[in-house]
């Protein structure tokens, strides 16, 4: 697998597999790359004749006071996972190649609507960072398809209405949530966790799962599923930014008609804030 770091290097290898008629199938991340980032690779590589994947950790989705420093930075380990995993090209970027203005980026993509709610009530302009460099990424290396993992629902949503509405020739597919043995997501940040903070964190697939099992049940009030759900996770020593019952296709707020429902939660533990979801259907 070969890395390469500018825009006109991806560029020029994507263009020579596209006019061999190859179908380019491309995983953007933020690297420091785990079981849940394979997986999207495997779907990629069932997808594409050729696997891209980015590591960029996008200044422009980071609020003043959050991570972006602390971001765990794993280049040399994350190679050798994706040569494992068969991806044929790495992009993996500087600020300057992706901004090379600095911060004074004139053009955003605001996928209105989507992105001011759940997370982005916590995170003003994050989804905002999130459309713009994936737009960018998909402007760059103009993927026949491009893989999203499930666990960050509200992500994939931005980024699945930002392709419709701008017609970008884009496939998106979304890829299941790869959890430990106790439910917790993979994620780059359960690594802010301390020991006996990871062994809490199980709880939070557990008020989900609760959520989710009366919801199949039939229970329809969902303020008090709501509820619940975040006292569960209180219990646990937990910060709750949000526990939600939310239409599955918008995350719009659901009545008792909607059967394609998802329950989204997002918690700050420790040092880290986590986020998890779970879809069902009810009967
Ligand atoms: P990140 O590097 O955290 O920005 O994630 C890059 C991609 O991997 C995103 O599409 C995430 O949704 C996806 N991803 C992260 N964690 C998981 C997981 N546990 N299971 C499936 N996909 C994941």
């Amino acid at each position: 697998m070969d890395t390469v770091t500018t825009v006109e290097a991806v560029r020029t290898r994507a263009q020579q597999w596209r006019a061999a008629g190859l179908r380019i199938a491309f995983v953007p991340t933020m690297g420091n790359l785990h079981a849940g980032h394979t997986s999207l690779l495997a779907a990629a590589r069932y997808r594409g004749d050729r696997v891209i994947a980015s590591i960029f950790v996008n200044p422009l989705q980071f609020g003043p006071s959050e991570d972006y420093t602390a971001y765990p930075r794993t280049l040399l380990e994350d190679q050798q996972l994706l040569q494992e995993a068969r991806c044929d090209l790495l992009f993996a970027p500087g600020v300057t190649d992706m901004y090379p203005h600095g911060g004074d980026q004139r053009t955003l993509v605001v996928v209105r609507g989507l992105s001011d709610i759940l997370c982005g009530r916590f995170r003003p302009g994050h989804f905002d960072g999130v459309a713009t460099v994936v737009a960018k990424l998909f402007g760059i290396v103009a993927p026949d398809v491009a893989v999203f993992g499930e666990k960050d629902y509200q992500q994939l949503l931005v980024v699945r209405h930002m392709t419709l509405d701008l017609a970008l020739p884009v496939d998106i597919v979304g890829a299941p949530t790869v959890r430990a043995p106790d439910g917790l997501a993979l994620s780059s940040r359960n690594r802010y966790l301390s020991a006996e903070e990871r062994t809490r964190a199980a709880v939070i697939h557990q008020s989900l799962s609760q959520a989710v099992a009366a919801l199949y049940d039939g229970d329809t009030d969902h303020a008090a599923l709501e509820r619940a759900g975040s006292l569960m996770l209180e219990r646990a020593g937990m910060i709750v930014d949000y526990f939600a019952i939310r239409n599955a296709a918008d995350l719009t707020e659901p009545n008792a008609a909607c059967s394609d429902l998802v329950v989204l939660t997002a918690v700050r533990l420790g040092r880290a804030r986590l986020i998890d979801n779970l879809r069902t259907h009810r009967p």
